[in-house]
Formats: C-alpha cells, structure tokens, sequence
C-alpha cells in the first residue's frame, strides 16, 4: 500500500452544539449530541470554555454516574471535585481526572474561582459490558505527571493516554486502549501518529485551523469543529498559516449495545431501570 491509503481521512466534520448541562453550565457538546450520540467506545466529549462566571459558576452539583470513565481535563481554571466516598481532588490547569465510574459513584464538580477563565474538557469512554459493575477507581494526575513529547519543530504532544514513540501516558487505562493526545502545531508544521487499524478515532481542534489528513485529500478543520476519521494506521494533522491546538482521541471500539439515561450508560434497559432505582434508594 502507499503512504496515502493508510493515512486515515476525515469521514465527517461537525461543529459542537451549544448546550448546558450540570446546575446551568453552558458548553459545547460534540459527542454525545444528535448527528454524533456516540463514536464507540467514546459517549460524550464536552468543551467548556468561558471567561463570564455566569456561564460556569452553578457548576455540576451532587450527580450519579455508573457504567463508564469520565475524563476531566483541564486547560485554565480550577473545579473541586468531591464524591460520596469522601474522595476530594482540586483539578488545576494541566491535570487530569480520570475517573472509572463502575457500579456507582454521586459526585459533584464545582469551579473553584469567581471570574476568569474556565476551560476544559470532559470525555466519557465506556467499559465493556463485563467492567460496568466494577469498583469505582480515580486516577488524579497532576500537570507535572503528564509526559511532553518534543516532537521536533516546535511540536509538542501531551500524551494522556496511550503511547508516542517510546512515551506511554500518564493514565493506566487498558479497557478500550484509549488514545488521548493534546497537540500543540506551530504554522505549516505536521504530525504523524500511528493507530491500531481497527480502532475508532477522531480529531477536535480547538484553536486555530488544521488540516487532517494527507496530501490533497486532507481537510481543513476549524476550531470547535471534531473531525471523525475513516480506517488507517496513522493519523496526520498539519497546521496552516496559524497555530493549531487540537485533541486526538481513538480507542478499541466495544460493538456492544448502549442504553443511555442521563448519566447511567448500561447495555440493557433493564440494567438502566436497576441503576435508577439504585440510585433513588441509596444504594450507590
Ligand atoms: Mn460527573
């Protein structure tokens, strides 16, 4: 094969949906959202970014959660997490949250500042059916932890999870084999990252323009826009005439039947009507 048929090429793009979740947050969905409700193993990818406290300041308040992963990862601001456990964390700017639901958790996130800049995201990757009922596990990863990758010509690589080269993530998360990436491109700059063939991936860009994909069958992705990505074994992204910060995520994709309720994600109805009424008689 040449260099081109494996390269992976963008399928779709979309724009995020403005929506508001939590005591009134308001955010940008782009997973998780009517035209994209899931990209398998990944349910939800939100953005949060807002420098009006009213836009973030009601916060997400006491809430449930049973069947999957939550990933909070945070680029400006500070939220306080808190759950039923007497678990408490502060996620600064940098850190990660990772936090493997299982059988049950009620936690609430709250921002920890009354101005400025909030900015983040949350990523929800679901467990195989045989790990949904497993104990809830948190992984706190502070900025410090998360290794850098220079990947030469002022591009650098946050690696979150997975593997670069010889640099594994900062996470321990083998269910779905996620990738998760923050890359930094200075202007007309490029970079390649290898994927396993079969599994699902997609690009986010949240700052300036990319272009993903190769050659003359790349497309131009603008901020706020998630490009979901064909088969391939690589990944390549470029800047243009600008910056560019984006996200890549990928992960093994379960195949297995999803039933949502608002933060319960199970794979019948049955366990969803057990989970709510886990959850209502206290049982979480
Ligand atoms: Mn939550």
């Amino acid at each position: 094969m040449t260099k081109a048929d494996t390269v992976r090429r963008v399928l779709r793009r979309l724009a995020g949906m403005p929506a508001s979740d939590g005591a009134g947050v308001r955010l940008s969905r782009i997973i998780g959202r009517p035209g994209l409700p899931d990209l398998d193993p990944f349910l939800l990818l939100d953005e949060f970014r807002s420098d009006s406290a009213a836009d973030y300041i009601a916060g997400f308040p006491d809430h449930p959660h049973r069947g999957f992963e939550t990933v909070t990862y945070m680029l400006a601001g500070r939220m306080r997490h808190g759950d039923n456990q007497g678990n408490v964390g502060l996620l600064r700017p940098g850190s990660v949250q990772w936090m493997t639901a299982g059988r049950g958790i009620i936690h609430s996130e709250m921002p920890e500042q009354e101005d400025g800049l909030l900015h983040g995201f949350q990523l929800w990757i679901n467990l195989p059916a045989a790990d949904k009922m497993i104990a809830p596990r948190y992984q706190d990863i502070e900025p410090e932890a998360i290794p850098v990758v220079d990947a030469g010509d002022g591009v650098t690589v946050k690696v979150i999870a997975g593997r670069v080269g010889d640099v594994v993530g900062a996470v321990d998360a083998r269910r779905t084999e996620p990738l998760y990436l923050d890359i930094h491109l200075p202007p007309r700059r490029i970079f390649v990252q290898p994927t396993e063939a079969g599994h699902n991936a997609a690009v986010y860009v949240y700052e300036g323009d990319a272009r993903v994909g190769t050659g003359a069958t790349a497309d131009t992705v603008r901020r706020g826009e998630i490009a979901v990505l064909g088969p391939g074994e690589r990944i390549e992204v470029a800047a243009d005439m600008i910056p560019a910060r984006l996200l890549v995520i990928a992960g093994r994709p379960l195949g297995e039947p999803i039933a949502r309720h608002g933060p319960f994600v199970m794979n019948t109805m049955a366990e969803i009507r057990q989970a709510v009424e886990d959850y209502t008689s206290g049982r979480f």
